[in-house]
This record gives C-alpha cells, sequence and structure tokens, in this order.
C-alpha cells in the first residue's frame, strides 16, 4: 500500500515536472514582463535596446574594442544566455567561434535571432574569402540596419504580441532617425572628390560603406580577422597606396592598429608619405559615456573622420 502511495506521489511529481518543462508558461507569461534579451555585439544590443525600450533589459557580451571574428563565450556568458528569453546576434558568421553556442541554446528550445541574416539576401554582398558566404558587416550600409531594425521589431512582436505596437512606434521613429542619418552620411561624402574616394582599413569590414556611398575599399586583413596578414598583403597594399598616392589610412577600434603601421612603414620606404587618418569603430561601437556608444554617434563619427582626412591632406 505504501509503495502505490509513494509510486502515485512520484507520477504526480513527473507529471508536474513535464508541465514546468514546456515552454507554453514561460513565454505567455513575457507581455507581463521585462523581456530577458542577451546580444552579443554592441550593435546588435543597442538595435535591440532602442527597438525594445523599456520592454527589454539587454546584457551585450562584447564591450567596445571587442573583435567579434575573435570573441569565445565565456562561461559566464552560456550561463547568461541559457537564462535568456532571447538571444540577439549578428549572424552570418559574424561571431564565427560562437556558433557552437548559438545551436545549443536553439537545442534548449531559447530563442535565438540572427539580425544581418533577416535581411533578404539579393540585399547582401558576398564574401571574397569564403565563397557562397556573405559579408556579415551589414551595419555599415545605414539602409540594410534599417532593414535589420524591421526585422528585430517583427522578432520582438513574434514573442510579445500583447506589445506589437510599441514595437512598430520605436521602430518608426528610429526609421526616422537613420534616414537622416543616411541623408548626412550621402551629405557628408560629397565632399571628397571621387577619385580620392578610396577607404583603406586594418581588415574588410566597410564593403557595405563602399557600396552603399561610392567608395573602394580595401582592408589589410580580409573579412574576417582570423586570419592574420602575412608580409605579402603588407606589400601589396603598400604598393597600391604609394601608387595610388592615398592620402590615409585608417585603424579600427576593434582591430590592432600593428597591421596599419606596417603598411605605413611599407609606403614610407617606397617613397610616399601616408597620414592614419584616425581610428573609426569597425566591429565595436565606443565607450558608454561618449557619443559613440550608440550606433547613431559611431557612424556620424567614422563619416567624419573618413571625410577629414581625405579632404585636409593634400595628396
Ligand atoms: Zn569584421
Amino acid at each position: 500500500m505504501k509503495i502505490h502511495i509513494l509510486l502515485a506521489v512520484m507520477l504526480l511529481g513527473f507529471a508536474s515536472a513535464g508541465c514546468g518543462n514546456t515552454s507554453e508558461p514561460e513565454q505567455g507569461a513575457l507581455h507581463s514582463r521585462t523581456i530577458n534579451v542577451v546580444a552579443t555585439t554592441s550593435m546588435v544590443a543597442d538595435l535591440v535596446g532602442v527597438i525594445g525600450g523599456d520592454r527589454v533589459a539587454v546584457t551585450g557580451l562584447m564591450g567596445p574594442g571587442v573583435d567579434p571574428h575573435l570573441y569565445k563565450a565565456s562561461e559566464g556568458d552560456v550561463a547568461r544566455m541559457a537564462g535568456a528569453d532571447v538571444i540577439f546576434y549578428n549572424g552570418l558568421h559574424l561571431e564565427g567561434k560562437m556558433t557552437e553556442v548559438f545551436e545549443q541554446m536553439q537545442r534548449r528550445d531559447i530563442h535565438t535571432f540572427a539580425v544581418a541574416e533577416s535581411i533578404a539576401e539579393d540585399h547582401l554582398l558576398g564574401s571574397a574569402n569564403f565563397s557562397g558566404s556573405h559579408d556579415p558587416h551589414v551595419w555599415f550600409d545605414v539602409s540594410l540596419w534599417g532593414e535589420a531594425a524591421h526585422e528585430t521589431a517583427r522578432a520582438l512582436s513574434a514573442l510579445d504580441s500583447t506589445h506589437a505596437t510599441t514595437y512598430t512606434t520605436n521602430l518608426e521613429a528610429y526609421l526616422v532617425e537613420l534616414d537622416s542619418l543616411d541623408a548626412y552620411v550621402r551629405h557628408r561624402v560629397e565632399a571628397v572628390p571621387e577619385a580620392q574616394r578610396v577607404l583603406i582599413t586594418s581588415h574588410d569590414a566597410f564593403g557595405y560603406f563602399g557600396s552603399a556611398y561610392g567608395f573602394e575599399v580595401r582592408g589589410l586583413q580580409g573579412i574576417s580577422t582570423a586570419t592574420e596578414a602575412g608580409t605579402a598583403d603588407v606589400q601589396e597594399l603598400a604598393a597600391f597606396v604609394a601608387e595610388e598616392k592615398i592620402p590615409a589610412l585608417f585603424v579600427e577600434s576593434s582591430v590592432s592598429r600593428r597591421g596599419i603601421e606596417a603598411v605605413r612603414e611599407a609606403v614610407r620606404a617606397r617613397g610616399f608619405e601616408v597620414a592614419i587618418g584616425g581610428t573609426l569603430y569597425g566591429d565595436a561601437l565606443g565607450s558608454p559615456g561618449t557619443p559613440e556608444a550608440t550606433y547613431l554617434g559611431t557612424v556620424r563619427h567614422n563619416v567624419d573622420t573618413i571625410v577629414g582626412a581625405l579632404t585636409n591632406v593634400t595628396p
């Protein structure tokens, strides 16, 4: 008899544990509390914060100056992701060393959303280094980031349909800001004569910038920073700079400046002086408390730095 009661209690226990394991009640409750978001890069964290507004608490994993191509999730990151309602990341292999962690989270039924992968494929650039894949640096084209904003609002609305109007309102306000930012970039680059619109940076992050705003772009390293530039790469780029009399090179906040310094030295050895035009925010936003801590501020900083360096220096 005792055994039967024990069995019944155990069965009840299993039944209620079974209920707790289904994610339905948890999801249903999302509308009544703040949504816990984990975001990988600072650009993605900024975007989800803007579209989610008061509805989301965003934890960003990668701070200022952090290179997403090389970033590996720490144990703490994995725990944060496991406890999140939803994980937002860039995708298109930008976070090249986190693929397994994302898959692990998907197996645990945690919602994941790759903002760059939500953009229409025919708007994406190919990757010269990896055939069949796409350049992940979509945020450098402001209109594409607007598409990512649309899809972010859509993803949040799917999770929390009760507040869909909030996400739509936040999206519409942000699209106005993005439109005016895009116009600002277009206006600023007009100051650079077409022949001088050549942007040389640490790695190939600026392809979308070049394509949207009419610049030829060259990076010392490829689309990913995972492969180090060799002497031949430095010499090839230096030959191009000296030949074309490019006035300035740019370092990136998330990549060591040594590579670009080496190119500058190699250009000097060829009898030409090239300036370092400044630091651009490549794969991470600026420090908290500065204007560059937001996407809007970063884009302004980058275009002002580029235009300033390419117009002030006489080749
Ligand atoms: Zn990159």
